[in-house]
């Protein structure tokens, strides 16, 4: 071994403590065969810090983070926590993360695998091929505008929110994307409502700006309503989206049904000094945890988007998505996206089995993930 990556995994509650060691197994694994050995420190995020550490974001658990080359996150939350005040609910654990560790790029790959086609909500034909990597800006923007709150005003209530971006933070963003679109097929389109919120007049004006340094990048613009229209229209025009954190919370979630389900959805958020959380897009799914019915796909792909976005490492990134590719393509199939009927060929398998497979088809038999 020439290479040693050290990272966090935050399992977290619900099926999150199932799906992070399959996926670091499956990770180790694939690192291995690169010749990069992997060291993993696990530590406590969401409901199970507040149960053993009485809060959601333990200080041992942001220091580790930023000491990492990157994090992997399985999921927070569940019902035994949900009738705490807010900033003592496991999801703050989560939030806490994003904004220490400053990240303000969230990537969302939509990318649907051929053996799936059917579970999309599109037609086969509309879909087949589809690979989109939409850009949200993550820490900036109506979410985070100040002022905010409920005031009384004339003699009732008025609900206020400040969308705000300030031109270092779109040209981050953009920087960012167009650096990701030119790295895959050289599109990027820019979304906005440009024609009615200033805000996002400057946007425009912003990501045009530095068009003219990435040559081999091809630019357009387009209004946030045509987007998610022409989203579920023709969704095969997109190869990256760039967008604010409104537009790109509500698009990022259309593009994600168009590959079916929840239980495939990576995710990546990164920060300026390249540290990556890497996490499913998926909660802690409480109704199924603990009954081996979890599909552990979304998270053994985001080590896949780990891989390619912050450890440089864009072959162990193929491998792995060609490992997950190969057990659909086999038939296996957890609850989720088995469909309906019995289709021949297709084997109902639960977490364990399928990371297994993965592991075998991977090549190395079933190695363990604690380190
Ligand atoms: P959820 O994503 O946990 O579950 C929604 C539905 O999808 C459930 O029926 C669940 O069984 C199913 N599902 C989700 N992931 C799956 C997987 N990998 N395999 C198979 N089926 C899967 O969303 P929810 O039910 O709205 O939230 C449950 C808890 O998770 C809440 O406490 C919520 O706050 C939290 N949450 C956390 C995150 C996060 O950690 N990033 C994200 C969303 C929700």
């Amino acid at each position: 071994m020439t290479r040693a990556i050290k990272i966090v995994a935050l399992p977290g509650d619900g099926i999150g403590p199932e799906v992070v060691p399959i996926a670091i197994a499956v990770l180790r694994t694939a690192l291995a065969q690169a010749g990069v050995a992997l060291e993993v420190q696990e530590a406590l995020v969401g409901g199970c810090a507040i149960d053993q550490c009485g809060e959601p974001l333990p200080k041992e658990t942001l220091a580790a983070c930023r000491a990492a080359d990157a994090v992997l996150l399985g999921a927070v939350g569940g019902p035994q926590w949900e009738d705490r005040s807010m900033d003592q609910r496991p999801e703050r654990g989560l939030l806490g993360l994003r904004s220490n560790l400053e990240l303000f790029a969230n990537l969302r790959p939509a990318l649907l695998f051929p053996p799936l086609a059917e579970a999309s909500s599109l037609k086969p034909e509309l879909v087949s091929g589809l690979d989109i990597l939409i850009v949200r800006e993550l820490t900036g923007g109506i979410y985070f505008g100040e002022p905010r709150g409920v005031f009384f005003e004339n003699n009732e209530r008025v609900g206020v929110n400040t969308y705000r971006y300030a031109e270092h933070e779109i040209e981050r963003i953009a920087r960012l994307a167009f650096n990701l679109a030119g790295k895959r097929q050289g599109r990027l389109c820019s979304v906005d409502k440009a024609n009615v919120l200033e805000v996002t007049d400057l946007w425009r004006e912003v990501v045009s700006g530095l068009a003219g340094e990435f040559p081999q990048v091809a630019l357009s613009h387009m209004y946030v309503d045509n987007a998610g229209m022409q989203l579920v229209r023709a969704p095969k025009q997109f190869d990256v989206i760039v967008t604010g954190n409104l537009f790109g919370d509500i698009l990022s979630d259309v593009a994600a049904m168009l590959t079916g389900s929840l239980g495939m959805l990576p995710s990546a958020s990164l920060a300026a000094d390249g540290l990556g959380l890497y996490e499913p897009v998926h909660g802690s799914a409480p109704d199924i945890a603990g009954q081996d019915a979890a599909n552990p796909l979304a998270t053994v792909l985001s080590t896949a988007m780990m891989c390619r976005y912050s450890l440089n490492l864009p072959a162990v990134a193929a491998r792995i998505e060609g490992a997950v590719d190969a057990v659909l393509q086999r038939g296996l199939r957890t609850a989720d996206i088995v469909g309906s009927g019995h289709p021949h060929g297709i084997e109902r398998v639960g977490t364990k089995a399928m990371g297994e497979a993965l592991l075998a088809e991977i090549g190395s038999g079933t190695e363990g993930a604690a380190s």
